[in-house]
């Protein structure tokens, strides 16, 4: 019998995760489908009661549910407890156990898109929204010597810091100090909606097409978390100043890569992967 996955979210129809999972189940021929459902806020214990008793594949959970579905399943791996945000659910036994791969996305892509590791690296992450975390934790997890994150608000600067108990630190964005963090680091990673098409400025000042003020240089990796456009203006900028660059599809790519090894107990393919999300961007 075909077995089944899908993304929960609202909206969903935007979602690449049914190309990605589809190209990796045909590239291993596993019998699956998965399709994107959109679930309305309060019908997320109706969709995960109809996981569990049709026994589906997996579930990855996109926003605004990540949290709420925490509330129906019955245990949490240490990083989507710590994250207190789940985007991908498997069955353990019985059990629905929720986890995120967002940061561990990340890591994925420090390594393989762009051949560094993390670890006993000096990290700065540019933002501390859910993506920001995500990274946070997962770059504790394996090991960088250093989490400075860099944020227009300080408190959520704090907050996320205090993910990588040992080596996080937090800073406000007009912090001085921030410039000298950032020249200082191995690798910059921008968590924060700047540069991304259609975002507005806000308080960061200049243009929000430019992406995020600081911008790394020579010997340097910038890892830009934004995918649309596929070269953003800060990828250009540190690239210009002799950085190694990347987008986020790598971060896209890998959180989906650990869920389907999740889902399968297989390593995923991850050449199909992102030859899917290739021919859907262009
Ligand atoms: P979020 O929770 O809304 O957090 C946004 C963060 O960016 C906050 O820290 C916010 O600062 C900061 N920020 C927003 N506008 C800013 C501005 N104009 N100037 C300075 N800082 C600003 O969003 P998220 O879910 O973490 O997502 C952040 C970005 O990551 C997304 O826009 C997307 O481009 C990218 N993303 C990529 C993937 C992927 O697979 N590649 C997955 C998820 C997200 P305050 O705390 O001060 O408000």
């Amino acid at each position: 019998m075909t077995a089944y996955a899908a993304v929960i979210g609202h909206p969903v129809a935007h979602s690449l995760s049914p190309a990605i999972h589809n190209a990796a189940f045909a590239a291993l021929g596993i019998d699956a489908r998965y399709e994107a459902v959109d679930v309305a806020v309060g019908d997320v214990p109706e969709v995960v009661d109809r996981m569990r008793s049709e026994r589906w594949l997996g579930m990855s959970v996109t926003m605004p549910h990540k949290e709420a579905v925490i509330a129906s399943l019955d245990d949490l791996t240490p990083i989507a407890r710590s994250l207190g945000a789940v985007n991908c659910v498997f069955f353990d036994g019985d059990a629905l156990v929720g986890d995120n791969t967002d940061g561990a996305g990340v890591v994925w892509a420090l390594r393989e898109r762009l051949d560094v590791d993390p670890v006993g690296r000096r990290v700065v992450v540019l933002g501390a929204g859910g993506a920001a975390r995500a990274c946070i934790a997962a770059l504790a997890e394996v090991g960088a010597a250093s989490i400075v994150v860099v944020n227009r608000s300080v408190e959520r600067a704090v907050s996320a810091a205090a993910l990588a108990p040992e080596v996080g630190r937090a800073l406000e964005l007009a912090d001085p100090q921030a410039e000298h963090e950032v020249v200082a680091a191995d690798i910059v990673i921008n968590a924060t909606p700047q540069g991304m098409a259609g975002a507005d400025a806000g308080e960061s000042g200049g243009s929000a097409a430019d992406g995020p003020a600081h911008v790394p240089g020579a010997g340097q990796v910038a890892l830009d978390l934004v995918y649309h456009p596929l070269r953003t203006r800060w990828m250009e900028r540190a690239e210009a100043r002799g950085a190694q660059a990347a987008n986020g599809v790598g971060m896209l790519v890998g959180q989906a890569a650990v869920a389907f090894e999740r889902w399968t107990g297989r390593p995923a393919p991850t050449d199909a992967m992102w030859a899917a999300v290739a021919d859907r961007l262009g």
